[in-house]
């Protein structure tokens, strides 16, 4: 694996996204989703820099990709909180054709919040396939597979504390 972004250059990161999020949205009650399981460390660490008063929720977001259509995502709502008239910040690991941002975004705006916001931590250079972007973006990486940080492959590697790209040796060693 080839580390791309290390602890401390995630910690920067996040503290400059948190510094943003803060002049944005100061004061006011910000209801913060945590899209489930790749933002899990994110999440952790930008709540404690924010100063604004925060309630946590999260989602699950499952796709059928190559299934059946795209538009297919299913949202499970068991941890999510009432978002009506809420100030809404949805967060999640990795913004790469941006599809399943998209319809988080739009499914979770039909629940009535007064305002709602996004943030990633990673967005993958040139891979934006719709025309919503995410308003606060942590890093912008190459195209190549990453773990660590939250992010999987096949489930492991989320407590890596760096971002790493999978090299070919390492994803047929785990094949
Ligand atoms: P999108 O719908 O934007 O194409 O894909 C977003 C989802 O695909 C992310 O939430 C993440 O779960 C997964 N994903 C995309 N690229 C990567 C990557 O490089 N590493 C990992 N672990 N997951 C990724
Ligand atoms: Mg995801």
């Amino acid at each position: 694996m080839k580390v791309l972004l290390s602890e401390d250059e995630l910690r920067d990161g996040v503290k400059r996204m948190a510094d943003e999020i803060n002049a944005q949205l100061e004061n006011k009650t910000l209801t913060v989703i945590a899209v489930m399981t790749g933002s899990l460390v994110l999440v952790a660490d930008l709540i404690r820099y924010l100063s604004m008063p925060v309630q946590l929720g999260a989602l699950l977001a499952s796709s059928y990709r190559g299934e059946t259509t795209r538009g297919d995502l299913e949202i499970d709502h068991a941890m999510l909180p009432d978002l009506t008239d809420e100030r809404v910040l949805v967060v999640d690991d990795i913004f790469d054709t941006g599809h399943t941002l998209d319809n988080v975004m739009q499914r979770l705006k039909q629940l009535g919040p007064s305002e709602i916001h996004s943030a990633v931590l990673l967005q993958k250079s040139d891979c934006q396939q719709v025309q919503m972007k995410p308003d606060f973006i942590g890093f912008e990486i190459p195209d190549e597979f990453v773990v660590g940080y939250g992010l999987d492959y096949k489930n492991l590697f989320r407590n890596l504390p760096y971002v790493a790209a999978m090299e070919s040796h390492d994803l047929t060693a785990f094949e």
